[in-house]
């Protein structure tokens, strides 16, 4: 079976439920993305689906095997990016992928998968020397060696820079488009949208919304128009016009939420004309992914200290 499988799922240290009850499937050369807050238990549930943590309830499936039982079958076809290094301190990028390709039985070539992770010139420094972003683009190099089917990243481009990110992010899509499992998770939302097929939200360990960045937005979002004046406009008279609030954003720039941007925009291009005012520059459209997670995710107790 080419899928990861969770159903009901509980994570729990001592007293605390980290995960407490989430469903969900990631099928062959898709791409999917746990997003939440702090502490919502993105980690836990990847830690989970990789083995290396015990559900304390529910099932997991990946491959249709489970992760603990059948953890010495799994691991030669999964590959993983946890937050944590995991290499010896003094061991170089090569070593460490000469090593791990080892384990495998049809490894990439390690050196060309140093050219493509771009460490050519860090691969023979110890590894507690390399960078942030080099650290993060060899742990990447270390879950791909193996060619797997099933990639579990957390946080894969935390502290890398932009051409890194941007690598980065290649080479997962890569990975999907040769049909591998991807599950990842990421505070990035730019990139859920531009490279996940499929966005699940969570919160306190629950799942509060699933579906594509444009789902999400269509479902939770609201319609706003956001516009520039060329001066500033009296905002009380123009709420008491559209019956609705204005809110000022900054200087002359300015947002009304609205069930229909469309009537919204007509009102008030009226109303400007009327007062001789231009408009410098005007927005519509439903609210951004981020907008849209800051509200399904503003209840979480994390969000509340
Ligand atoms: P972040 O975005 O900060 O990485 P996360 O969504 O990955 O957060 P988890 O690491 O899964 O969150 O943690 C979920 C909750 O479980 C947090 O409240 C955390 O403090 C708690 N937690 C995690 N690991 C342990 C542990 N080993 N013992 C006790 N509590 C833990």
């Amino acid at each position: 079976m080419s899928s990861i499988e969770v159903n009901n799922l509980w994570v729990r240290y001592g007293e605390i439920d980290a995960v407490k009850g989430i469903d969900l499937e990631v099928s062959a050369g898709k791409t999917v993305a746990v997003l939440g807050r702090n502490g919502a238990g993105k980690t836990s549930t990847i830690e989970a689906i990789e083995g290396y943590r015990a559900p304390s309830a529910g099932e997991i499936r990946v491959l249709g095997l489970d992760p603990v039982k059948d953890r010495k079958k799994l691991l030669p076809k999964i590959g993983v990016m946890l937050q944590v290094g995991g290499v010896y301190p003094r061991m170089s990028a090569r070593q460490a992928l000469k090593l791990f390709a080892g384990f495998y039985d049809d490894p990439h070539d390690p050196e060309k998968l140093i050219d493509q992770v771009q460490l050519s010139k860090a691969a023979d420094r110890p590894y507690r020397f390399l960078s942030g972003g080099e650290k993060q683009r060899l742990a990447l190099a270390l879950a791909l060696i193996g060619k797997p089917r099933v990639l579990l990243l957390d946080e894969p481009t935390a502290g890398v820079d932009a051409a890194g990110k941007a690598l980065i992010r290649e080479l997962i899509s890569e990975s999907a488009r040769n049909d591998a499992i991807v599950l990842m998770t990421t505070h990035e939302l730019t990139e859920a949208e531009r490279i996940c097929d499929e966005i699940l939200v969570i919160d306190d360990g629950k799942v509060v919304a699933q579906g594509t960045s444009s789902e999400l937005r269509e479902r939770y979002g609201k319609s706003s128009v956001t516009f520039t004046t060329s001066t500033p406009i009296n905002i009380s008279e123009l709420t008491e016009r559209f019956g609705m609030p204005i809110e000022l954003i900054d200087g002359s720039t300015y947002r009304i939420e609205s069930s229909s941007s469309f009537n919204a925009i007509g009102a008030l291009t009226t109303y400007l004309g009327e007062i001789n005012v231009a408009i410098l520059e005007l927005n519509a459209g439903k609210s951004s992914l981020e907008e849209v997670f800051l509200d399904l995710t503003s209840n979480s107790p994390e969000a509340q200290t």
